[in-house]
């Protein structure tokens, strides 16, 4: 008799619908067509509501002004800003216009805005005036000399050679900067007729968005992402939660990252359904404000967020009880925080996404009709039209049941990190499996469990850090020897950045000061909440540092212990 034949960790998503052949111009324009009169965007920290016809005008307008000042299909437009409605407008026109947006993160500073405008080559920045305590106007000040600042927004600077064009955001004018008002005004010459000849050339598999993660080697890298990409990732979301045009989505991640503009925006446009931003950046109360006064149905978050909105003081003051679903992703959802979503938030329906950038985001989602159990101690089961196989370290395929490396395969992967063949290579193999450096475990149902990394990764709130980056950044430090950087778990974060230092001989050093060599080139969330000075590190034979021995020992120090993750 043979032996039985273990059922492999391959899933293949199937679904009722068929992929979406869209640009993301044509998906508002179909949405305008068909709910005109519906509520598009409510955005509360500016008081500002429009409908799917107001967007869709304000939208047309913007583009026909990003052609008519001399910007070219394929042209890169970086925006770099907390979320409002310039940033959705820009989106869509941008889109339209067949330019290709560079999400930045707002909590970049000066070196990481200069690599990603260099990187991309970008020919226009929008950007907010600040944002919280940074100051952009003077951090792109820093970094453009006077003289190339040549007025009404215009750039000449060889540091920066194909940057031509500077936008402000923001009421107060500032020196040498266009205005979005400005630009929004010189579209006058151009004919809609351009614009929509322009749109029937558009093509779903053209890059359209490049949203910068963090990298293990250093330097944030730009995945490169399709319409049809993250048009049919937003679609395939929606659809999970049975989205549909009575739908409200309280949107309180970022923008600049897939999870508020894929999720988010995406998933909400394709269904007609109405965007709701409680504020530029996230605040707890505004997020409850937000969802009990446009009585929201759906409700997004990574875990830190809905811990914090749970531990509001405020938090009974609020009806929650129109909210029906949701999603939670980004990081390792605890369980006990998914319940009380479920229970105190009323979202019953509540899913959770595992993805990540480079896969437009989302692979697995736990669906509506899921048991409550699965619901909340596992990420789902995989997405429609997508593939994901969990290997060993020698990349075969392992029986269902046991951890493995996952990769994922199909419409969502993206083209490959801008100008980096290399290491887009390293990611994605010639069978066009995409190596997430995530290790999970599939079960014989096929819902999928995330159980570690198999990449040197932190993730602080939903934030992702790459340890190497930020130790790349501390060798710079005159008295650092050797550093290692690893996740400490934190009950409110999830994990919090440690530096482990070995000083120089005969130095000494303290945490305020490493911190403060951080602060301003750094974003704040990749500054090392705790740094402690060891003589030595744990390290293989091989003599590389045993990072999870590392980690052990410091939560052991501290004495703290781990929780239990979806
Ligand atoms: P990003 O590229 O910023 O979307 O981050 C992607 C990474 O976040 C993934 O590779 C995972 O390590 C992590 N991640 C995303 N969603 C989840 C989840 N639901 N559970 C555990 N980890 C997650």
């Amino acid at each position: 008799m043979s032996a039985i034949v273990p059922t492999p960790s391959y899933v293949s998503g199937i679904g009722p619908q068929p992929l979406l052949y869209r640009t993301v111009g044509e998906v508002l324009a179909f949405a305008a067509q068909h709910w005109p009169e519906r509520d598009a965007l409510v955005v509360c920290h500016q008081g500002l509501r429009l409908t799917y016809r107001e967007l869709d005008e304000r939208v047309t307008a913007l583009a026909r002004s990003l052609l008519a000042w001399g910007l070219n299909p394929g042209d890169r437009v970086a925006i770099w800003s907390p979320n409002n409605s310039q940033w959705i407008l820009t989106l869509f026109a941008a889109a339209r216009a067949g330019l290709i947006l560079v999400n930045i993160n707002p909590a970049y500073r000066t070196s990481e805005l200069q690599h990603t405008l260099r990187n991309v080559g970008c020919r226009a920045l929008i950007l907010a005036p600040s944002y919280k305590a940074s100051d952009f106007v003077s951090i792109v000040r820093s970094l453009l000399p006077d003289g190339s600042m040549l007025g009404a927004g215009r750039i000449n600077c060889p540091a920066f050679p194909k940057l031509e064009l500077l936008v402000q955001l923001g009421d107060e004018p500032i020196e040498r900067f266009l205005s979005f008002e400005e630009l929004q005004d010189c579209g006058a010459g151009v004919a809609n007729d351009r614009l929509d000849a322009l749109g029937r050339e558009l093509d779903p598999d053209q890059p359209i968005n490049v949203q910068f993660t963090s990298g293990t080697t250093g330097l944030p890298k730009g995945a490169t992402l399709t319409h049809f990409n993250i048009v049919n990732n937003g679609y395939f979301v929606g659809e999970g939660m049975r989205f549909g045009p009575e739908d409200r989505v309280c949107i309180p991640v970022p923008l600049y990252h897939c999870f508020g503009m894929v999720l988010g925006v995406l998933a909400v446009v394709t269904h007609g359904s109405t965007m709701v931003f409680p504020s530029e950046s996230f605040e707890p109360e505004a997020v409850l404000r937000a969802v009990a006064a446009e009585r929201c149905t759906a409700l997004y978050g990574v875990p830190t967020m809905f811990i914090a909105e749970l531990e509001h003081p405020n938090f009974r003051e609020f009806d929650l009880s129109s909210l029906r679903t949701g999603v939670m992703a980004g990081a390792p959802c605890p369980i006990a925080v998914m319940r009380r979503v479920v229970n105190e938030m009323h979202m019953r329906e509540v899913t959770i996404c595992y993805g990540m950038t480079e896969t437009g985001p989302v692979s697995f989602q736990s669906h509506v009709n899921d048991p409550l159990e699965k619901r909340v101690s596992t990420v789902g089961r995989i997405h429609p039209h997508l593939q994901v196989k969990i290997v060993d370290a020698q990349g075969r395929v392992v029986p269902r049941g046991s951890p493995g490396e996952l990769l994922t395969r199909g419409y969502s992967v993206m083209r490959g990190y801008w100008g980096d063949p290399d290491r887009t290579a390293e990611v994605i193999d010639p069978a066009c499996w995409m190596h997430t450096g995530d290790l999970a475990v599939l079960d014989d149902e096929g819902y999928c469990n995330i159980v570690g990394r198999v990449k040197d990764m932190i993730i602080r709130g939903g934030e992702n850090i790459y340890p190497r980056e930020i130790e790349e950044f501390l060798y710079r430090h005159p008295k650092v020897l050797d550093v290692a950087v690893v996740g400490i778990f934190d009950r409110r974060y999830g994990e919090e950045v440690c530096a482990v230092i070995r000083l120089r001989e005969g130095v000494t050093a303290d945490p305020d000061e490493v911190r403060a060599f951080c602060r301003g080139q750094i974003a704040h969330y990749k500054v090392p909440k705790y740094v402690r000075f060891v003589s030595e590190f744990p390290l293989t034979v091989s003599g590389k540092v045993q990072k999870y021995l590392l980690r052990e020992q410091i939560e052991r120090e501290m004495g703290i212990r781990r929780e239990g993750t979806a």
